[in-house]
């Protein structure tokens, strides 16, 4: 197994790790283990645990389901007896299941540190400021709800890794929500209400699955939020189906084509496989790319004797190798093994000290989105349900 290095920068953020009680602190991985696993024997069926690929495997034993983002909200609702949905991800996971979730239901983050970079690089007054200059741009501007205004000028789509006021802000502006599983069919189903489309925050699996549906790269701009206008020209905007946002998986952002070279170079014959969140030169010289679930579908699904270099988080890599030899062998294509320094904030004395709360009858790190901003997030998270 691939033990990840980190950076300085990583070492960093990781002790930056919610604090917890001294009295969860130094146990031992069997007290840990049995304490977790009695906790959620007394809750029962009052609570739901769910799971990232990403997560680390002491937690992710415990998950009930373990999916990427977009099978893991499809489960808030399969689940209305249970009262607590521990997330065991990131921030906006936790957002999108709260607000997925019923009322009587509330939503668990083991540490309240476990962010995500990328969702960090869209923030809701650059989003209102970016609508505003493209509204000046792009002239007689229609944004409202398709079916109240007509074809849009502008479609806003965001991914799923994003704060709960950006999805608002595109449910309430005719837009949508998307994850890796279902962006394409997404951005299909908004250039049928709009000229073009504003995706963000991830400029890479923008620009990876347009280029895939046929849109050359010419057509597509990338707005950068700290610019004067995005950075562009109006006439550069006009000319663009989408637009994307300047924004990255730091994780992601890693994977090189020279990796692929190096790789191909060792061990002819390997198939490369990558998550649409690398650049756009890595999945070019890549195999195949997708979603966390179809780079697993993929590679358990291929012939025996197959070698695989995979370009995704280093947990999911590491796990997947283990569950599908001896007859397939796995490589993570970043030899240092690329780790969400942010997802691995949430060690098994945080799930334990949440559960072991909710046994005393006390809530932890509870995540409400905001009133304000609950009804167009579902809206956004109902349409994105809603498209295959
Ligand atoms: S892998 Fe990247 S996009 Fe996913 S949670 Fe971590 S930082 Fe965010």
């Amino acid at each position: 197994m691939l033990i990840p290095v980190l950076t300085e920068y990583e070492k960093g953020h990781i002790a930056e790790r919610q604090a917890l009680p001294d009295r969860y602190l130094g146990l031992t991985d069997e007290e840990m283990d049995r304490r977790i696993a009695a906790a959620r024997a007394t809750l029962g069926r009052r609570l739901v645990i769910l799971g990232h690929h990403y997560q680390r495997d002491e937690v992710i034993k415990f998950a009930d389901y373990i999916g990427d983002s977009y099978k893991l909200a499809g489960q808030v609702s399969r689940h209305p007896d249970a009262e607590f949905i521990v997330f065991c991800g990131v921030h906006f996971m936790a957002e999108s299941a709260d607000v997925l979730s019923g009322d009587h239901q509330q939503v668990i983050l083991p540490d309240l540190a476990a962010g995500c970079s990328m969702a960090d690089m869209a923030a809701s007054d650059q989003l209102e400021q970016c609508w505003a200059d493209l509204e000046q741009m792009l002239g007689p501007w229609h944004a409202g709800a398709p079916e109240a205004r007509g074809r849009q000028s502008c479609v806003p789509v965001t991914y799923i890794n994003s704060a709960a006021s950006i999805k608002a802000f595109c449910g309430e502006h005719g837009g949508v929500v998307c994850t890796s599983s279902n962006a394409a069919a997404t951005l299909k189903w908004a250039w049928a209400r709009g000229e073009k489309i504003l995706f963000l925050p991830d400029q890479h699996l923008g620009r990876n699955t347009a280029y895939k549906m046929g849109v050359p790269l010419d057509q597509m701009v990338v707005w950068d939020p700290n610019e004067i206008w995005g950075g562009l020209e109006p006439d550069t905007v006009e000319r663009a189906r989408i637009i994307l946002w300047k924004g990255h998986c730091s994780v992601h952002a890693r994977f090189t084509a020279r990796q692929i070279d190096n790789m191909r170079g060792q061990h002819p014959g390997i198939r490369v496989i990558v998550h649409p969140e690398v650049p756009w030169d890595v999945v070019q010289a890549a195999d195949d790319s997708g979603s966390t679930e179809h780079i697993i579908k993929t590679v358990s699904e291929s012939p025996a004797g197959s070698i695989w270099a995979v370009g995704t988080e280093i947990h999911l890599v590491n796990r997947l190798a283990g569950q599908v030899q001896p007859e397939r062998t796995v490589f993570s294509l970043d030899q240092f093994g690329c780790l969400c320094s942010t997802m691995f904030r949430v060690s098994p004395n945080h799930l334990l000290w949440v559960l072991e709360g909710l046994v005393a009858g006390e809530v932890h790190n509870r995540i409400v989105v905001p009133d304000a901003q609950k009804h167009w997030t579902k809206v956004a998270l109902d349409r994105m349900l809603a498209i295959a």
